[in-house]
């Protein structure tokens, strides 16, 4: 049996980039995917997703993120794929949120174009369709905007398999037998490879087990909600922003992936075991998004027309787990993306093949780490 030099397991965005950096450097790698693609079961599918530079007091995102939007554009010229349009990013600081203030500083240290607008007063002058009390601060984060995630995960792998790489899904990895040369069992059969990368979504309790780690890891059931517009055509992305209001837990895209439905969600959602995701009580997201639309964007009807289900897997500090297992430095992995992880899909693919090939990762890992979870510093 022939060895490969790195096995991915998951085909969502972190592990499909993964596979598109490890197949971009020379290592003949295999992508396993449980399910036959494209599939709607984890937290990649959809047409849309928010992306932006803009992150509070966790500046090193914003770093990530200006490494992250050109090698989305490289990713668009290889595929030959428009994979963003540019909205800007409103965010929403109600008066005890610092979110603005501190995203501020961020933006301003590094020159990244933004404005801040000081009143709800003033807000709605911009954008006659937002409800916000007075005493709110915004910033508009020119940056910000949407991407294609359906598209991009696809142009990952399709320039993955161009440079070589072999994806095989409807075959799910079973277990996991470490070592020098890992063996990798599924339902097929058995592959053998230097280096192992997991990224399972939130399948990751499931899958880490099999390698001994437990980590702090909830996957939850989320639903994104679209709104018809009362009056056609006035919530699109040439006239609307993306929206995050922390404090209010809300995120918002303008209407795109169904003409005329705008999309709005609650960000968090209960427990959910990802293989009986549909199964646990979620009424309560409904009456919270409904209570948030009817208050801030009357312009859009009381009632969503459409919703779809989708996971996050989140961490006790939001922050992923980008590492390598403590024992078996060929076994990386990229778990626990809290609900904000595809944006920086490109720059995480890039640290997943950085740790397997031995080269020192680009960016400090520390907020990353697997042990910063260990009891002694709990
Ligand atoms: C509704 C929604 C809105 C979001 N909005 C944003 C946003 O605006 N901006 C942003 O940046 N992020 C956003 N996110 C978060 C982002 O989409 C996720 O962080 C990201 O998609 C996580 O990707 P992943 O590859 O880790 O997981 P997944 O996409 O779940 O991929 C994991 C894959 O692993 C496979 N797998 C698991 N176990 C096995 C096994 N044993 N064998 C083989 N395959 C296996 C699964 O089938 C799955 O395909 C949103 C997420 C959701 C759900």
């Amino acid at each position: 049996m022939s060895v490969y030099d790195a096995i991915v397991v998951g085909a969502g965005v972190e592990g499909s980039s993964a596979a598109y950096h490890l197949s971009k450097n020379g290592k003949r790698t295999l992508l396993l995917e449980q399910f036959p693609l494209p599939h709607s079961r984890g937290s990649s599918h959809g047409q849309s997703r928010i992306t932006r530079k803009s992150y509070g007091k966790d500046e090193f995102y914003t770093d990530m993120m200006m490494e992250a939007f050109p090698l989305w554009e490289q990713l668009e010229k290889e595929s030959g794929t428009s994979l963003y349009r540019q909205t800007s990013l409103l965010l929403v600081s109600g008066p005890s949120d610092r979110n603005v203030e501190e995203t501020q500083h961020a933006l301003q240290t590094r020159n990244i174009p933004h404005q801040i607008i000081p009143s709800g007063r003033e807000l709605k002058e911009k954008f006659p369709n937002l409800e916000y009390p007075d005493n709110y601060r915004f910033l508009l984060d020119y940056s910000g905007g949407l991407l294609y995630a359906d598209r991009a995960v696809k142009a990952f792998q399709n320039e993955f398999k161009r440079n070589g790489g072999i994806l095989k899904d409807g075959e799910p990895m079973l277990n996991i037998y470490p070592g020098d040369i890992i063996t990798v069992r599924t339902t097929e059969g058995e592959y053998r490879t230097h280096n192992l990368v997991l990224c399972p979504g939130p399948w990751a309790p499931k899958v880490l087990e099999k390698i001994g780690l437990n980590p702090p890891l909830k996957p939850i059931k989320v639903i994104a909600c679209y709104w018809k517009e009362k009056t056609p055509g006035e919530h699109g992305s040439s006239r609307f922003p993306t929206i995050i209001h922390c404090g209010g837990d809300i995120y918002a895209l303008p209407a795109y992936e169904y003409p005329g439905l705008f999309k709005l969600a609650l960000h968090s959602g209960p427990e959910s075991n990802p293989d009986h995701r549909d199964a646990v009580d979620d009424g309560w997201i409904l009456e919270k998004v409904q209570k948030y639309v009817a208050t801030h964007l009357p312009s859009l009807e009381p009632v969503p027309s459409v919703k779809e289900n989708c996971m996050y897997t989140l961490t006790p500090d939001s922050n992923p787990i980008i590492d390598t297992h403590p024992k078996w430095k060929n076994i990386a992995f990229g778990v626990g993306f809290s609900g904000d992880g595809f944006k920086l899909a490109p720059v995480v693919g890039k640290l997943l093949c950085e740790l397997v090939t031995g080269r020192t990762p680009s960016y400090s890992l520390e907020p990353f780490r697997l042990g910063r979870f260990s009891k002694s510093r709990l």
